[in-house]
């Protein structure tokens, strides 16, 4: 199912900047190169050696651009198109030029670590304000929430109260909304998108929430209004159980005294795993080299503050207490309506999770 296990430490991309055309000869990915004689993208005969690959020199450009344009691409048809016609798909050339091994990836140094945590925390900083300030939006699926529509969040009315499940939705939401908004994101298909957030949303949410009731000085998971996490109708369910779900994430952060740029970094990881079943090669390709850049940029915050050497493999440990804390909230959430069938509230939010929960 799900995998952290092939996370490796950091190594140099293998690849060039955008900007720098060609990459040195002696580049690793020149000695695993299968000369050919035509592109490997599209088949012209025109051909150079590019970004790491045999490929003519529209290919080039083609990936170039695509690599810097902001704007999602999807294919019309299966996500399979040839390309020995004249109208060539930009979802699926892109995808070849992947496969094929072209690689535009900066590796990471100081100032791009800088760069990557600043995004981050703007990002963050969205995320929460679309938290605490926006109102439930109307007329809005759990499917449409995962397939990457825009979500319109507007102000709330001064004074609203939120009950557990509209701070379920709000969190849901607003997590799901800073994912999509993640430049590899873009470049996924449909089916890559979906199943990419079954496996990472509700880790992502795990953190956030264990996150933010951390930064706030509390000893276990909270609403943003100081609520807990579970609704009322759980007290006396199991609360060793529960205590834990609440708890033992923010114990451990504690105990290693995380800081905010080690926990965004860690959330970019886990939101670009590419250890997840049934994920396109070359979904998984995009999704690798986005991650061991920001675990490249974990490992160089890590070292700037000389924590020393256990500090990174500490900070990604954190991982492991995350996917235990998912796998009791779905126990608990596939055994309490047995237990309690007429407390539970048919709702947007119990459709997130039933969507996160389904097979396909
Ligand atoms: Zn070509
Ligand atoms: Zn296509």
């Amino acid at each position: 199912m799900m995998s952290f296990d092939s996370f490796s430490e950091p190594s140099s991309p293998e690849a060039s900047s955008p900007e720098s055309g060609s990459p040195e000869p002696t580049s690793p990915a020149h000695n695993n190169l299968v000369y050919g004689t035509a592109c490997a993208v599209c088949g012209s005969k025109k051909i150079a050696f590019n970004y790491g690959v045999i490929c003519c020199n529209s290919c080039k450009m083609f990936f170039s651009r695509a690599m810097k344009t902001p704007i999602a691409i999807s294919c019309k048809r299966q996500w399979n198109c040839n390309f020995s016609g004249v109208e060539k798909c930009r979802y699926c050339r892109l995808h070849r030029c992947l496969l094929t091994g072209m690689r535009c990836f900066k590796s990471v140094d100081g100032p791009e670590t800088a760069r990557i945590i600043v995004n981050l925390m703007i990002k963050d900083q969205e995320r929460k304000n679309n938290l605490l300030n926006s109102k439930i939006p109307s007329n809005l699926t759990a499917t449409e929430m995962f397939e990457r529509k825009p979500i319109i969040f507007e102000p709330k009315a001064p004074g609203t109260e939120f009950d557990f499940y509209d701070w379920g939705v709000m969190n849901h939401l607003s997590c799901i909304d800073f994912a999509t908004k993640f430049r590899f994101m873009m470049y996924l298909s449909p089916a890559d998108v979906k199943v990419l957030f079954k496996y990472s949303h509700l880790m992502y949410m795990i953190l956030v929430t264990a996150m933010r009731s951390y930064s706030a000085g509390l000893e276990v998971m909270c609403h943003p209004d100081g609520s807990d996490v579970f609704p009322e109708e759980v007290n006396g369910y199991n609360n060793e159980f529960l205590n834990g779900i609440k708890g033992n994430l923010i114990g451990r952060m504690r105990e290693l005294r995380v800081t905010e740029e080690e926990l965004l970094l860690l959330g970019a990881i886990i939101l670009c795993n590419p250890a997840v079943t049934d994920m396109s090669q070359s979904g998984r390709i995009l999704l690798a080299a986005h991650r061991d850049s920001y675990g490249q940029a974990l490992l160089q915050n890590c070292n700037v503050h000389s924590y020393g050497p256990s500090r990174f493999p500490e900070i990604l440990s954190l991982t492991s207490i995350i996917i235990k804390t998912q796998q009791d909230i779905h126990h608990f959430s596939s055994l309490y309506p047995i237990v309690h069938p007429q407390q539970v509230k048919k709702n947007l939010f119990t459709d997130i999770l039933d969507f996160l929960r389904s097979e396909n």
